[in-house]
């Protein structure tokens, strides 16, 4: 009975061991198909997956190597019924992409892509809202022939749309053949445990059973878990965890070597070992997940890091199905695989995807995708954006769908049609396109885009697959080319409405670029002339073209950055153009010429001005040289006379008259000669001709000139020079004596009682070799000049104090001449003065030091006045002046023979010769000047020739002594002048 009871119990225990044991098993098999399923999510490449579309596309190299994979796996596993991947569109339609064969089957050829399932499989909604969200799902169906269980999981990172996913399937028939087995095993367990139970030792072989039905296998079984282990990359294991948490591995596949370093022996006998080989970053919550697992039974799947010993850091795939057993413990039936390439795959890929987000935001480049594998309308797809993108458009990344008709509205709307143009026609012909178009942004404001955009389709069918864009911020360079462009047309009409003429020469081609205005001044047609450099040398005057060409050739050559000329340029028509360009040279970085860049303006009026100004500039003084002399020739008359009648016995008021005369002939003659010094000053005709002279014997001269007036009105008058000024200065002596006379004059002229002093004073000019500044200060006790009135008596005509004057006399001039020359000795006359005190006059020149050449020469005794039997020709067109000088030569014993012109005075030197001859320059017929270069051909004793000058012009006297004469003397004449320059020569 006991044995009976003992039996029964064995029974049913044994009874609940084998369904337990049958669904144990089922469950490892739903797990190996599990792990198949997801080891082929894992291996197969979902981007390569996704281009699969059509069955145009079978055997092409993305079909056969992904079919590989999958066939592979399949292989690996031949009880799997079907292993195959399946698309489900947007409206859930079904088609089959790959497909694999049973492994016997291997050499057919590979089914159609695309193709709808070739069951029904209604349950598929359901599965498909779990495969969308990224889950696995298992069913079990009806195939026509049997029962399936099917396990299917979703390929990651799905394109929008559809869903791509594996399926495995196997059929129920071989779960039930399995299941017979191990039903075999239960009777004959039954068998066994009555006779065991009979032999009354069952209590411990229960035990012992229950782990033989859990752990071992039929030989069938074992043969096909020892052929899928050894081909799957992964470790496939049975652990037992007890209430207490020990571990004890029941079973670990070959591949333990692989995944842990370890031999699955050693793993077995060892199993905490594994714990061990977590890295301890994931250990804390991989311990957490797996104590939550194994209170319950559950599915684990957990990914983390392992430290090996040989292979270092890697990434592992663990999954397992938790059995919770009755006593307390749970049993693991799991899969570990190394997913370390994926994640590093994975890793490389996010630190791309990350450095194109920054090099697109860096660029301002967005990217979009435009998938064209299905042929539905354009319109109503949507479109993938990049971050950068979203924000071109002014947009949060992402923050909105992008669909077709969003992306029209953003698209200014006069650009939309030829945006449109473009997409279609590059959808059409399968082309690119390349356009630059306005976007309206989100916040409103209107962005410059530059878009370029391919179409990517199947090497083999040619069929589209997507289109590929990228879209570029140009906004700012566009504003600036608007900037540019508006500049240029600034520029274009300021030049053409001030007709300035541009061109640029291009140094390598020779080539020159004109614009329309040198056309038109150049009077050639911009449809037939094409300017080059020998075309522009052409054009240029033949008088100025050497000089012009081998400046430009300078300046290219040289380091100059700048060229600027002026000159003729003939026109076709023979009119004659004067231009005037200027350019900057461009270089390179060795400093090669490579552009000139400049303008060109027609200075042909300008010149023309300029000309007639020069010209009547020339007339105005010719005119004032013809009548200074016209004047000055009467006048020598007046003067002259004047003197000689001022010694002939004078009755009554006649010698009033006689020296009233004579004071206003003097004033009168003054004034001519001012008027012509300033108008030479002002037109820059008045040169300076510096010589070295003694200081001291000039000023004496200066101020005897002028010490009878001021002895007449008992003024206290005296000159001083600083000791250490030096001796002899070297400038123009003639101007600083104008410049001296004039202060002094005006001293002595307007102070009636007190002083007028003269101070010198030298100092040198700091940092120079020998130049000093002079310092001729003229102080007076005179009436003084208002403060208001300083600056004015430097004007001409200026006359501070019109009663003074009209007492005094005076031009106005005499200020003005003085200060501007001055500044032609390199200084200034400067004025300090206090109304009824005085006034103090201070000329300042820059001078240096000089040494004299010649002693200057003693007078000599004749000086004084005798030249008793001495030959003197007078030559003369002017009566009275030939009456004049004969008069005064006589009076100093002279003998004295008369010709009326240059050809007269040339015949008479040729009859006899001269002691002297006194040649007037401006005559009649022949001049002085020839008269005394014909006379200098033929004499064979040179003959002092004098030249008597009528407009005291400094250039007369360079021009006398050019034509051969030996010194000269300005009309009119004054007897000791004449006397001192003859003495000098006869
Ligand atoms: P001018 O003496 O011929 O009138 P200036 O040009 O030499 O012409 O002088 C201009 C004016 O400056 C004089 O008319 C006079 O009013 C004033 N002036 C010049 N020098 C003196 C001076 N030393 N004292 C007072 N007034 C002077």
């Amino acid at each position: 009975m006991a044995a009976l009871v003992l039996f029964l119990a064995s029974a049913a225990a044994n009874t609940v061991l084998y369904l337990n044991a049958s669904g144990a098993r089922q469950r490892i098999l739903e797990d190996l198909m599990r792990a198949h399923v997801r080891l082929s999510a894992e291996v197969l490449d979902p981007v390569a997956h996704s281009r699969l579309t059509s069955a145009e596309m079978n055997g092409s190299p993305d079909h056969l190597a992904q079919l590989q994979k999958l066939q592979t796996i399949r292989r690996a596993y031949p009880q799997i019924k079907r292993l195959y991947t399946m698309r489900a569109d947007e409206k859930d339609n079904l088609s089959i992409i790959l497909d694999t064969f049973p492994p016997q089957a291997m050499n057919n050829e590979p089914p159609k892509i695309g193709r709808p399932p070739d069951h029904p499989l209604e349950k598929m909604r359901e599965a498909l809202v779990h495969l969308r969200r990224g889950e696995l799902y298992e069913m079990s169906g009806t195939a026509p022939e049997d029962q399936v269980l099917g396990v299917m999981t979703p390929l990651p990172r799905q394109t929008s749309g559809f869903i791509d996913f594996v399926i495995a399937d196997i059929s129920n028939q071989y779960v039930a053949t399995n299941l017979s087995v191990i039903r075999a095993a239960y009777y004959i367990a039954l068998l066994v445990s009555l006779a065991l139970a009979l032999a009354g030792g069952f209590a411990v072989y229960l035990l012992r059973l229950r782990e033989l039905v859990a752990r071992q296998m039929s030989p069938g079984e074992s043969e096909f878990f020892r052929k899928v282990t050894a081909v799957l990359p992964g470790l496939l294991y049975q652990a037992r965890v007890s209430p207490l948490g020990q571990i004890k591995l029941t079973y670990a596949s070959e591949d333990a070597r692989s995944v842990c370093e370890m031999e699955p022996e050693e793993l077995r006998r060892d199993p905490a070992a594994i714990v061990r080989l977590i890295h301890p970053d994931d250990r804390k919550q991989l311990k957490e997940k797996m104590l939550k697992a194994n209170k319950g039974s559950k599915t684990w799947q957990e990914e983390f890091r392992v430290v090996l010993p040989k292979a270092g850091v890697r990434w592992r795939l663990g999954v397992a199905h938790v059995e919770k057993l009755a006593d307390g413990s749970s049993l693991w039936h799991g899969f570990v695989t190394d997913t370390t390439a994926r994640k590093q795959a994975d890793e490389a890929l996010r630190k791309n995807e990350a450095s194109l987000k920054a090099a697109q935001q860096v660029a301002a480049m967005g990217s979009w995708e435009l998938d064209l594998s299905d042929p539905t309308d354009l319109k109503s797809k949507t479109l993938r954006w990049s971050d950068e993108t979203f924000r071109v458009f002014g947009l949060e990344p992402n923050s909105v769908p992008v669909s077709h008709d969003l992306f029209f509205q953003l698209v200014h709307p006069d650009d939309r049609a030829l945006v449109e143009a473009a997409l279609s026609e590059a959808v059409k012909t399968r082309g690119r396109y390349s356009l630059d178009h306005r976007i309206i942004l989100a916040g409103g404001g209107i962005r410059h885009v530059h878009e370029n955009a391919v179409i990517l389709h199947h090497e083999k069918t040619g069929n589209s697959i997507a289109m590929l864009g990228t879209v570029h911020d140009i906004t700012g360079r566009v504003r600036r080319e608007e900037a540019v462009r508006r500049n240029e047309q600034r520029l274009k009409l300021a030049t053409q409405a001030g007709r300035v003429g541009t061109w640029d020469y291009d140094v390598a081609t020779k080539k020159i670029h004109w614009n329309d205005v040198m056309f038109t001044m150049k009077k050639l047609d911009p449809a037939t002339f094409d300017p080059n450099l020998d075309e522009s040398e052409d054009l240029l005057h033949p008088d100025d073209r050497a000089r012009v060409m081998a400046e430009f050739n300078r300046c290219l050559s040289s380091r100059e950055t700048r060229y600027e000329s002026e000159s003729r340029i003939s026109l076709r028509d023979g009119e004659v153009l004067h231009t005037r360009s200027i350019a900057e040279i461009l270089r390179d970085a060795n400093g090669q010429a490579v552009r000139c860049v400049g303008i060109e303006i027609d200075v042909t009026a300008e010149k023309h001005a300029i000309e007639s100004a020069l010209a009547a500039d020339r007339a105005k003084s010719e005119f004032l040289a013809m009548m200074s002399h016209e004047i000055r020739t009467p006048m020598n008359g007046v003067l002259g006379f004047t003197a000689l009648l001022k010694e002939t016995a004078l009755a009554g008021d006649q010698e009033e008259y006689v020296t009233t005369i004579e004071s206003s002939g003097q004033h009168l003659l003054h004034l001519i000669n001012d008027i012509l010094d300033l108008s030479k000053i002002e037109s820059g005709r008045i040169k300076i001709h510096p010589a070295p002279f003694a200081l001291r014997p000039f000023l004496q001269e200066l101020f005897t000139l002028l010490r009878p007036r001021a002895t007449e009105k008992h003024l206290d008058y005296r000159w001083n020079i600083e000791a250490n000024a030096p001796e002899i200065i070297l400038t123009d002596r003639t101007r600083l004596g104008q410049i001296l006379t004039n202060l002094l004059g005006n001293a002595v002229k307007f102070t009636d009682r007190g002083k007028v002093h003269l101070q010198v004073m030298a100092s040198k000019v700091s940092g120079s070799d020998n130049i000093w500044q002079w310092n001729f200060t003229v102080q007076d006790t005179g009436p003084g000049i208002a403060a208001g009135m300083l600056d004015k008596i430097f004007d001409p005509f200026y006359q501070a104090d019109l009663s003074v004057t009209r007492r005094h006399g005076g031009t106005g001039l005499g200020l003005a001449i003085s200060r501007r020359l001055a500044r032609l000795l390199g200084g200034e006359i400067s004025v300090t003065s206090t109304l009824g005190d005085g006034s103090e006059f201070t000329a300042t020149i820059l001078a240096p030091e000089a040494l004299l050449e010649e002693p200057a020469i003693a007078p000599t005794a004749s000086e004084t006045g005798h030249f008793p039997g001495k030959k003197v020709l007078i030559v003369d067109d002017d009566p009275v002046g030939r009456k004049l000088c004969n008069l005064q030569l006589t009076k100093l014993g002279f003998v004295t023979v008369m010709a009326a012109n240059g050809s007269e005075a040339v015949a008479k030197s040729r009859e006899q010769q001269f002691d002297a001859i006194l040649m007037d320059v401006q005559m009649p017929d022949m001049d002085g000047f020839t008269a005394t270069r014909e006379i200098r051909r033929f004499e064979k004793k040179r003959t002092p020739i004098i030249a008597l000058t009528a407009n005291a012009m400094i250039e007369d006297r360079e021009r006398s002594l050019e034509a051969g004469m030996d010194d000269y003397i300005s009309k009119p004449m004054k007897l000791d002048v004449l006397t001192r320059t003859l003495a000098r020569w006869v």
